[in-house]
C-alpha cells in the first residue's frame, strides 16, 4: 500500500487498474509470475533470514517448505497457463443443432489474500501467484504474528510486481477488520476457524465468495503389522517439521494397544535419529512462534505419559519434540488442534473403532494411514471424510501441484494449487453461440 493510502483507496486504485483490462492478458499474467519468481530467487537468503527470525526455521527448511515450494508452484503454472486458459468446448444437445458452446475463465477482479504465521511466505504468496495467474488484482495481507516475514514481503513485493495491481497491507486485527469492510471479488483466508467465521460473515455483506483454508486435528492411523521403524521415521519427520506448527501435520496417532507399545520405542529412536540426543542444539529444529502458544502447548504435556521429549525453555520458546503415550480421548491434548511438537498416541481396538473415532469428530484437513491392507485403504477412503488422504507419507500430498489442496467441513472450503488455484480465482463463464443462418 502506498504510505498514506487507506484500505478503501487502495482497493479503488486496484479496481481502476482491473477496469483497464491489462491484467487479463496472458503477457501481464506471466510477467507478474516471473516478477514474483525473481523476487523469491533473488532474495532467497534475506527471506530465509526473516523466516528464521520469526520461527527459528533453518535455512534448509525455509528454502524447502516456503521459498522453493512457491517457486515450484509458479513454474508449474507458467509452463501450463496458456493451455489452461484455452476455451473448453462442451457438447451441445440436439435441440440446439448448429450451435456450439464452450467455457472461458474470467478473472474475478480485486481479491484479498489473508495469510497466517506458520508458513508466512508460502501461504501468502502461493495464493497470490494463483490470483495473478487468473488475471486479478490482489491485496495481500501477511500475518502480523510473523513480523519479520511480513516486513520483508511488504518491502520487496512492490519492487517486482505491477504496483497498481498488487498491494501489501500489513497489520493485525484493526487493519484486517477495516479491509474486510471493502468489497472484494474473492477472499482467500488461511488460518483458524474462529477468524474464518469472521471473514465469511464480512464477505456475506458483499456476497463475496470465500476460500477458507483452516486446520483441525489430522489423525494418523497405524495398522498392526506395518514396519514401525519406517512409520516412526515418517511420522517424526512430518510431525516435527516447523516444530509441529503445520496445518497438515499428523495431530495424533490412532493404533491398537500392542502396536502402540512397539511404536513408542520406534518414535523415540526416530526423534533421536533426526534431531540428536538434545534437539535444542539441532540446527534443524524450529521454535514456537510466541509465548502465548508456548504456554498453551506446555499446558498440554500432562495429558499422557512422556515417551520422549517433554523438556522446554520459555526464554528460547523451545519445546522438545514430544511423544505422549496412553492418552485418553477426553484429555486436554485431544480437545483442539495441537499445532505444536506434541504427538499423542491414542489407543483404539482396531480399524472399526478408528473409523468411528474419526467420524465422531470434525472432518480433518488430512487423514493419514500406514497399512499394507488394500481393504483398510478402501475402507478409510470411502468411510471417512477429510480434506486430503495420505497413505504411507503425511504432509506430502500438498507438494503435488496437480492435487487440489483444501479442507472440508470444519477444516475449510475451497481448494487451490496448480490448476485449482486458477479455477478458484476465476469465474468459469458459459458461452453459447448459435448462428442466425
Ligand atoms: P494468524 O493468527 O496469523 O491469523 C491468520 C490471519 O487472520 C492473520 O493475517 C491475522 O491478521 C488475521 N486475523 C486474526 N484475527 C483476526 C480478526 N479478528 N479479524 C480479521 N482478521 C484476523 O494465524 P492462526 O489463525 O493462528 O493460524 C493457525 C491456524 O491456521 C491453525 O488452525 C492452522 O491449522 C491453520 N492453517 C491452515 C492452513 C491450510 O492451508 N489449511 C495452513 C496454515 C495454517
Amino acid at each position: 500500500m502506498q504510505p498514506t493510502e487507506k484500505p478503501a483507496e487502495a482497493v479503488a486504485r486496484l479496481r481502476a487498474t482491473f477496469r483497464t483490462g491489462r491484467t487479463r492478458t496472458l503477457s501481464w499474467r506471466t510477467e507478474q509470475l516471473h516478477g514474483l519468481r525473481a523476487m523469491l530467487t533473488g532474495h532467497r537468503q534475506e527471506l530465509a533470514a526473516a523466516l528464521h527470525a520469526d520461527l527459528g526455521k533453518s535455512e534448509r527448511e525455509a528454502f524447502r517448505t516456503e521459498i522453493d515450494f512457491t517457486v515450484r508452484e509458479i513454474d508449474h503454472t507458467l509452463e501450463r497457463l496458456e493451455g489452461w486458459l484455452r476455451p473448453e468446448p462442451v457438447d451441445v444437445p440436439e435441440h440446439l443443432g448448429g450451435a456450439s458452446a464452450w467455457t472461458v475463465l474470467d478473472p474475478l477482479g480485486v481479491v484479498l489474500v489473508i495469510a497466517p504465521w506458520n508458513y508466512p511466505l508460502q501461504l501468502l504468496l502461493a495464493p497470490v501467484a494463483g490470483a495473478l495467474a487468473a488475471g486479478n488484482c490482489v491485496v495481500a495481507k501477511p500475518s502480523e504474528v510473523a513480523p519479520a516475514t511480513s516486513r520483508a514481503i511488504a518491502g520487496l513485493l512492490p519492487r517486482y510486481l505491477d504496483r497498481d495491481a498488487v498491494t501489501v497491507i500489513e497489520g493485525a486485527v484493526p487493519e484486517t477488520t477495516a479491509l474486510l469492510e471493502e468489497h472484494f471479488d474473492h477472499i482467500f483466508y488461511t488460518g483458524n476457524s474462529t477468524v474464518g467465521r469472521i471473514v465469511m460473515r464480512a464477505a456475506a455483506e458483499h456476497l463475496t465468495p470465500v476460500s477458507l483454508e483452516l486446520g483441525g486435528k489430522s489423525p494418523a492411523f497405524v495398522d498392526r503389522g506395518t514396519d514401525l521403524a519406517a512409520v516412526a521415521a515418517r511420522l517424526v519427520s512430518t510431525k516435527f517439521l516447523n516444530a509441529g506448527q503445520t496445518c497438515v501435520a499428523p495431530d495424533y496417532v490412532l493404533t491398537d494397544p500392542a502396536t502402540a507399545r512397539e511404536l513408542e520405542g520406534a518414535l523415540a529412536s526416530a526423534v533421536r535419529e533426526l534431531f540428536g540426543a538434545d534437539p535444542a542444539t539441532s540446527g534443524d529444529y524450529g521454535r514456537i512462534i510466541n509465548e502465548r502458544h508456548f504456554d498453551r502447548l506446555t499446558g498440554l504435556l500432562g495429558s499422557g505419559r512422556v515417551v520422549v521429549g517433554g523438556d522446554s525453555d520459555r526464554a528460547q520458546r523451545y519445546l522438545a519434540p514430544t511423544v505422549l503415550a496412553e492418552v485418553a480421548p477426553g484429555s486436554p491434548v485431544m480437545a483442539e488442534e495441537i499445532f505444536g511438537p506434541i504427538l499423542p498416541v491414542v489407543e483404539v481396538d482396531g480399524l472399526d473403532e478408528a473409523i468411528a473415532f474419526i467420524n465422531d469428530r470434525d472432518k480433518p484437513l488430512a487423514l493419514y494411514a500406514f497399512t499394507e491392507s488394500v481393504l483398510t485403504r478402501d475402507r478409510l477412503t470411502t468411510e471417512t471424510s477429510s480434506g486430503g488422504l495420505g497413505f504411507g507419507l503425511p504432509v506430502a500430498h500438498l507438494t503435488v501441484p496437480d492435487l487440489p489442496f483444501g479442507g472440508v467441513g470444519e477444516s475449510g472450503m475451497g481448494r487451490y494449487h496448480g490448476r485449482y488455484s486458477l479455477e478458484t480465482f476465476s469465474h468459469r463463464k458459459a458461452v453459447l453461440d448459435k448462428p442466425l443462418g
